[in-house]
């Protein structure tokens, strides 16, 4: 736990709540907090309490809801942010991913959840910041563990081109060899995909209700027609998130009484230019029409009124933060996350519970949610037969293997004796 992003992870979250005693709703339970805490000993020899969420260290309460950030960053790439991705955990052993923005599979897999229970995903847009870790989770997801398919939910557009199906269908396509390489292989029955694409224009339609879960969507307005905003109710507890969306009334109506409310908010327009090279034309266009200004998401949330407001979609550095606060704190004075990759959010009842996430970053393969088979050559076959090219190499790379019988053999009979059955040679 002592890895280069865990030390920053600390560092940063200090600042991020040094910044927040200036805000009302904050510092009234800044000073509450205080209050409420027996004064811990101090001493040069015994440890204090942490306030970090060390994933699988402790148990959802069975009315609890735990939502984790795994990206809160913008359409480009940067070590310290992901792209868009909130995973939401419930007390009743569900799990749902909220858009899967390019990095995010690799803050999720920090979070050792076994991919078993990381089976459905919910993409508000087809913007590559919000699903371009998809194929990651599709073929990495199979590797370390998941047995079960992949089920993702996505708006249409508005021609079949513009919608979920076509793109997924075609990440499949793209991975068209890299699934003929693996099957027959490894346990792969994960290599699985299920697509269900919904009306974009439908008003708060229901597309998911299992195990006392209903998750709806509601349009967004976000550079062309096609994405939209989802909420989550469960157990009394309300999550919703806007994926990305200049500000609309469908958000501000079917939002309200939520206990988390996210919603981007891009960074502000002077940062575009100064910071990302942009043209004054396009960071007001980028900035104001096409996502949610700092002032604009203020202006919703003021609206919305939730439990707690969360602002992501923008680089949040030292030099950014405070301007992007400043403009919320114009039109909201609510309780306010300025959200950074692993900062955790437990809800109940009682209350919103924030901290950050301390993780790993050296990571295997979590646990197995249930067991692996062995490799399944007719799975090979099939994939051989659909597209037409024969099992084994052909003569010319066959003629490239050295034979390292030798060296390899040994090998074998090492793993016969450790596990006590046979494991015979490949001949071929
Ligand atoms: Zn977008
Ligand atoms: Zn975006």
């Amino acid at each position: 736990m002592q890895g280069k992003d865990t030390v920053k992870s600390r560092k940063r979250s200090f600042t991020f709540a040094a910044g927040l005693v200036a805000g009302v709703a904050v510092t009234v339970g800044f000073i509450s907090l205080v209050a409420a805490t027996p004064a811990e000993e101090v001493s040069p020899v015994k440890a204090r309490a942490l306030d970090f969420y060390v994933p699988n260290t402790e148990d959802l309460g069975p009315d609890e809801m735990r939502v984790i950030a795994c990206g809160t960053g913008m359409p480009t790439q940067r070590m310290a942010q992901a792209a868009a991705c909130f995973l939401v955990e419930l007390g009743n052993g569900d799990k749902f991913i909220f858009d899967i923005g390019s990095g995010a599979a690799e803050r999720l897999s920090a979070l050792q959840i076994p991919y078993d229970y990381l089976d459905k995903i919910f993409i508000g847009h087809l913007h590559g910041d919000h699903f371009g870790s998809i194929g990651e989770m599709f073929v990495g997801g199979m590797i370390m563990g998941r047995h079960v398919p992949l089920k993702i939910w996505g708006p249409s557009g508005p021609t079949p081109e513009l919608g979920t199906k076509y793109a997924i269908e075609r990440m499949r396509e793209m991975y068209t060899w890299d699934v003929a390489g693996r099957l027959g292989m490894t346990d792969t029955r994960g290599f699985a995909l299920e697509v269900n694409e919904f009306d974009y224009k439908g008003i708060n339609q229901v597309i998911y209700q299992d195990n006392g879960v209903t998750i709806r969507s509601f349009p967004a307005v976000h550079a062309i027609d096609g994405p939209v905003s989802f909420s989550l109710e469960w157990n009394g507890l309300k999550f919703v998130f806007s994926s990305d969306s200049y500000p609309n009334k469908w958000f501000v109506e079917y939002g309200k009484n939520a206990d988390l409310a996210i919603h981007e908010c891009f960074i502000a327009v002077p940062s575009l230019v100064t910071k990302m090279g942009f043209t004054p034309e396009a960071a007001l266009m980028v900035g104001t029409q096409i996502h949610t200004a700092p002032e604009a998401f203020g202006k919703i949330m003021s609206t919305v009124k939730p439990r707690r407001a969360v602002a992501y979609h923008f680089f949040k550095d030292f030099d950014t933060t405070a301007q992007v606060y400043e403009r919320i704190r114009t039109t909201y004075d609510g309780p306010l996350s300025l959200a950074e990759d692993f900062m955790v959010w437990n809800v109940t009842k009682e209350g919103v519970r924030e901290r950050m996430a301390l993780v790993e970053e050296a990571t295997w393969a979590p646990p197995l949610a249930s067991p692996a088979i062995p490799p399944r050559m007719e799975d090979r076959v099939a994939e051989s037969e659909r597209l037409g090219w024969e099992i084994g190499y052909s003569d010319l790379i066959a003629g490239g293997k050295l034979d390292y019988r030798d060296v390899i053999e040994p090998i074998y009979r090492e793993a016969s004796e450790a596990v006590g059955r046979e494991f015979e040679y490949p001949e071929n």
